[in-house]
């Protein structure tokens, strides 16, 4: 239907510390906009929630939403803007589920495309040999992991926490405990619909257009909006045991970890994070996990020291019940953790993959979800990692994190190559995720200014002792940063935006490629 055309002069989003900006430069573009024809609709009033992200730090208003009802909502008014041409400054913005950091989903005075509202097609499954469901880009992982199970299936890579959309970990690559034997999800998808920065719509494969395809998985949104995507399914477990088990040396525990993610037979998920200074920490494990070794584990103080806690879990189905608690007798056998220290837990397949959401659950209760999150994520190549975790938990992290922070291999050498994700040269690399959230009033040690700081000396140190990392969900502000981290791959990455979005129109939000009048 024809939108009624009104212009929202509310364009800034007032009383919010962050970075905010104000005064869109389109105004006079907007009437071309509200003559189009949508099967959805768009919208230019009561739009500030599109200038928000999980990071919470960084605000743009746009013009307009689009809410669209098909694909060719989205080809359309990319294919009006492009045909703008440089006479106009408009991008566009997919977004997914929003839940990015530095305003890489929204678009200042540009299109922001609400990705939830396309419902089609309906999510289709396809059983056989190489089982896989098509789904609608805008999807949540959480809904396609229930749909899925109704087939008995299951995607194979997952991130921690799955109320993010396909298009949005597409755009990054979808990295979780079982990377390291399947790759992340980018490397677990068949074909995908896509709208390229021209408006055109085109479906990609490694068989069709294979290059849009590996530029778009983890291209950061920069060459086409994903609309659809078929992604591979494998037989779906019904349990999971989920374990936990402490280190007081990081040798010891990256060693076990690294020959985890080695073995043939080995856990379905492999990670571990870094426990500072916490106090009653395994008390707290106990109201969900059980011990192997209760008095012992009462003995064990966690208290202003640095320990390694590697998380791994074994799927298995009802049927393996006999044989599942010797098979984790005997992987387990061969690592050296803290034995007073394992503890145990067996969940469904679905509460143990959502298992980010009952913390989501318990933190909005509080009030400490909808905080800032100043996260730094790093891929950590495996010779520099003891000097990084020498410096960074030696002193520069001593009191506190402020969060999570997780710290686990994988074997690159198990991954596709051609996407557009950059990764560390070598074939074992970490990620390392600071998982931080600030108390929004705090000058302290909680604030985000705090934190921003901690994560600044850390980049400082990778950088002057030449560690050889890169960033993942990476944020740069100049065009020599950016090409510092794509490296010698900064000329294809050039080279297909100048092929798939010549004027820079899609993801401005990303802040690499910057539209020209
Ligand atoms: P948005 O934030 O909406 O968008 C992100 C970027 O992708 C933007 O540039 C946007 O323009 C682009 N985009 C969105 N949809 C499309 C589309 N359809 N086509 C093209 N471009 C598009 N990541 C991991 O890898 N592993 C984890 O374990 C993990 N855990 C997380 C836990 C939490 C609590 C949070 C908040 C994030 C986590 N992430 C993790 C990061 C997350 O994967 C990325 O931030 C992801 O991009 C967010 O998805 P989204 O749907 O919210 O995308």
């Amino acid at each position: 239907f024809l939108v009624s055309f009104t212009v929202n002069k509310k364009h800034l989003c007032s009383n919010h510390p962050s970075i905010t900006s104000t005064n869109s430069p389109h105004l006079s573009l907007h009437s071309s906009l509200a003559e189009m024809v949508f099967d959805g609709h768009l919208s230019f009033e009561n739009i500030e929630h599109m200038a928000k992200d999980f990071g919470g730090r960084y605000r743009f208003m746009p013009s307009a939403v689009l809410n669209p009802k098909s694909v060719s909502d989205i080809s359309s008014i990319v294919k009006h803007i492009f045909q703008m041409g440089k006479t106009t400054e408009l991008t566009v913005a997919a977004r997914g589920h929003g839940h990015s950091f530095e305003g890489q989903a929204q678009a200042h005075g540009g299109v922001v495309i609400n990705m939830e509202s396309l419902r089609v097609p309906e999510m289709s499954f396809h059983t056989g040999k190489l089982p896989y469901v098509d789904v609608s880009a805008g999807e949540l992982w959480i809904n396609i992991l229930h749909e899925s199970l109704k087939h008995g299936l299951a995607p194979k890579s997952w991130t921690d926490y799955l109320h993010l959309t396909v298009g949005g970990t597409l755009s990054v690559a979808g990295i979780s405990g079982q990377a390291f034997q399947h790759g992340p999800q980018i490397d677990n998808v068949y074909q995908l619909q896509v709208v390229t920065g021209t408006g055109e719509v085109v479906t990609c494969s490694e068989e069709q257009n294979s290059d849009l395809f590996h530029a778009i998985l983890g291209g950061l949104g920069q060459f086409g909006i994903i609309t659809q995507a078929r992604i591979a399914l494998e037989p779906a477990p019904k349990k999971v045991t989920w374990i936990r088990a402490l280190y007081s040396d990081f040798a010891v525990f990256s060693k076990d970890q690294e020959h985890l993610i080695s073995s043939e037979n080995s856990f379905n998920y492999i990670e571990g994070f870094v426990i500072i200074n916490r106090t009653g920490l395994l008390n707290n494990w106990r109201t969900s996990f059980s011990s192997k070794d209760p008095v012992q584990a009462n003995q064990f103080t966690s208290e202003g020291r640095v320990l390694f806690c590697l998380e791994v879990a074994k799927y298995f189905n009802l049927e393996d019940s006999d044989h599942i608690d010797k098979d984790i007798d005997t992987l387990l056998s061969d690592l050296n953790y803290v034995q007073s220290t394992l503890f145990l837990s067996e969940v469904s397949y679905v509460d143990f993959l959502d298992r980010v959401h009952v913390s989501e659950l318990k933190l909005r209760e509080k009030g400490l979800w909808e905080v800032p999150h100043p996260w730094l994520n790093l891929l950590i190549p495996r010779s520099s990692i003891h000097q990084f975790t020498q410096e960074v938990f030696g002193n520069i992290l001593t009191d506190t994190s402020n969060g999570p922070v997780l710290i686990y291999p994988v074997n690159k050498s198990r991954w596709k190559n051609g996407t557009s994700m950059v990764t560390p040269e070598e074939d074992v690399f970490y990620l390392v995720a600071f998982l931080s959230s600030a108390l929004p009033s705090s000058t302290g040690k909680d604030g985000l200014e705090y934190i921003l700081t901690q994560h600044k000396r850390i980049l400082n140190f990778c950088g002057r002792s030449n560690l050889g990392i890169k960033q993942y969900l990476p944020h740069y502000s100049t065009r020599e940063e950016w090409k510092a981290h794509f490296g010698t791959f900064w000329e294809v990455f050039s080279q297909r935006k100048s092929i798939y979005d010549p004027l820079a129109i899609l993801a401005p939000g990303q802040r690499i490629f910057h539209k020209q009048r």
